[in-house]
């Protein structure tokens, strides 16, 4: 096991060695930040909560070069769902290298991040849990229970990526704000010797929605939203034999369900709350300590690694010194709206899927009718959901090029990298001038004391995005969103580089 190391040898604690905390701690060590986890658990439990990557996750692996990993084990499946409904939700339009929802359960992701972390050198200490916090001008001082006894680590910011029971964001007095569940569904991964055909099935019926995939080896994940039982508490135990009943219920087979030793169990309610704030002084939430909601879609997992994408390269320049004063309350402020669509999208999911009444089970019915007749509806939903669609401070029907917006990954010519996600594997700004007889950035002298941070490259577009004509240059930030764009007829201007990259004296500091 690795040594809890030197208080002062740290700038930031992550707690929670979850998929979040474990891609956060890799993005801050990209940043220049010298960080560890801190892990309560010995070991990573065997099952899966997640199985599904969206198309915004796998571009954040991508732009630092490791989306392979996840690409080349996990199942594509060209499509999603809309509150269990079976008018699907195809994503082939969808503008990204990544069209599609790729099945890989979580327990494989979190073993993929922790070989990343191994990689870069980042130390995940188990068995270490954080029981209490104290902050004050200059840091954070935290309580760690470990098997040698309880000990005190001191770093300058802590951020909780420890789950919907947050330690660290009820000792900072962050408010959790929500309602408790007031139904429940049951789920079980386990073997049958009777699968349905196809890999999948999906059900609505007047009692309610069986959901069912395929995990692999013999294995499958059923979902039932049950409603003779949609009233049992979220702590009542859940038996093989509730689910073989519910599957009977709603299927009328129990599909040669057998009990087996890796069968995993569990009953989900819809509680739903949210970070009052991501950040109260030097204390940071991301993920399901920011935000937990009714797995509908499967969306918390994906939402909580762009949580991290967000927040990693703003707490790197903070704690480097390099960072303009508002940097790091941008988190807060760009990450808690789309935490909130977020829910707002569960919410609209459950009152679809979970409402028993006459009235409920004809309102999903004809939902189901208009998705199958209405395309557009189907890729609005198909949009949200990919993840594709976040942009930061821009109006829903601004451009693609708009500032905030995720920029794709346009081709490129005459470029160090073919695209330009390709271009955003060190998580620098990248500034890309796309017309190179524009712009001041010729001189070494204006760009001379940002050359840490941000990449200059010269290339040519070689995409015919309509969105992307006519613009001669784009400042990107280190998370793939553009920060500034010259375009057609604007005069020739350099990019707002303090207001990203911080003051600097002389001619950059503009
Ligand atoms: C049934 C189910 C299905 C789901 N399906 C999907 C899906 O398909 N797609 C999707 O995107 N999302 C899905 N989700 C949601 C997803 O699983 C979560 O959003 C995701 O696990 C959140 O990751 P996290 O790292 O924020 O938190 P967690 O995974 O909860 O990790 C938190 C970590 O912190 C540790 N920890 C806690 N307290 C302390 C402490 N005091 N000190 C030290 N360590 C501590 C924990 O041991 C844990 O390892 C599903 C959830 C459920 C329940």
């Amino acid at each position: 096991m690795a040594e809890i190391p030197e208080a002062s040898a740290c700038d930031v604690i992550v707690v929670g060695a979850g998929p979040v905390g474990m891609w956060l701690a890799a993005e801050l060590h990209r940043g220049g930040v010298r960080t560890v986890v801190l892990e309560r658990r010995a070991e990573r439990p065997p099952h899966s909560k997640a199985l599904t990557i969206y198309p915004r996750t796998l571009e954040q692996f991508a732009m630092r070069g490791i989306a392979e990993r996840w690409t080349q084990e996990g199942r594509p499946v060209p499509s999603s769902h809309f509150a269990i409904l079976t008018n699907r939700l195809d994503f082939s339009f969808l503008d990204t290298r990544f069209p599609y929802t790729l099945f890989l359960p979580q327990r494989r992701t979190e073993e993929l991040l922790a070989e990343h972390l191994a990689e870069l050198g980042v130390a995940v200490l188990r068995e270490h849990a954080v029981t209490g916090l104290r902050q004050d001008a200059d840091g954070v001082d935290l309580d760690v229970v470990t098997p040698a006894g309880t000990t005190s680590l001191r770093a300058g910011y802590v951020v909780g990526c420890d789950g919907g029971n947050s330690v660290v964001r009820a000792c900072a007095g962050i408010g959790w704000t929500g309602e408790p569940s007031t139904w429940t569904a049951i789920l079980g991964d386990t073997r049958l010797t009777d699968p349905p055909p196809g890999g999948a099935l999906t059900l609505n019926q007047p009692g309610g929605s069986i959901y069912m995939v395929a995990l692999g080896d013999g294995r499958w994940r059923l979902a039932t939203i049950d409603h003779a039982i949609i009233a049992d508490p979220v702590g009542k135990p859940v038996t093989l034999g509730d689910l073989r009943a519910s599957a009977l219920r709603l299927a009328g087979t129990d599909f040669g369900m057998r009990e087996a030793a890796d069968t995993w169990l569990s009953r989900v309610g819809d509680e739903t709350r949210h970070a009052a704030a991501y950040r109260a002084g030097r204390v940071l939430l991301a993920g399901d300590a920011a935000h937990i909601h009714f797995p509908a879609g499967g969306q918390g997992l994906n939402l909580g690694l762009q949580d991290a994408t967000n927040l990693g390269w703003k707490l790197a320049a903070t704690v480097r010194g390099w960072a303009p004063e508002e940097l790091l309350d941008t988190y807060h402020a760009e990450r808690a709206p789309v935490g909130r669509d977020v829910i707002a999208d569960s919410r609209a999911q459950c009152a679809l899927f979970a409402n028993p009444t006459p009235a409920g089970i004809a309102l999903r019915d004809r939902f189901n009718e208009f998705l199958g007749a209405h395309e557009s509806l189907r890729r609005e939903l198909a949009l949200r959901l990919s993840g594709l669609a976040v942009g930061y401070g821009i109006p829903e029907s601004g451009p693609a090029s708009a500032v905030g917006a995720r920029v794709p990954d346009l081709e490129l010519r005459a470029a160090p990298a073919p695209s330009v996600h390709g271009l955003l594997r060190a998580a620098k700004f990248v500034l890309l001038a796309l017309s190179p007889a524009d712009g001041p950035w010729h001189s070494p002298d204006w760009l001379a004391g940002y050359r840490d941070h941000l990449d200059v490259v010269t290339a040519e577009l070689a995409d015919k995005r309509p969105d992307w004509a006519g613009v001669r240059a784009l400042l990107i930030r280190p998370d793939g969103h553009l920060a500034w764009a010259l375009r057609d007829p604007d005069p020739p201007a350099g990019p707002p580089l303090a207001s990203w990259l911080g003051s600097l004296s002389g001619p950059a500091g503009h």
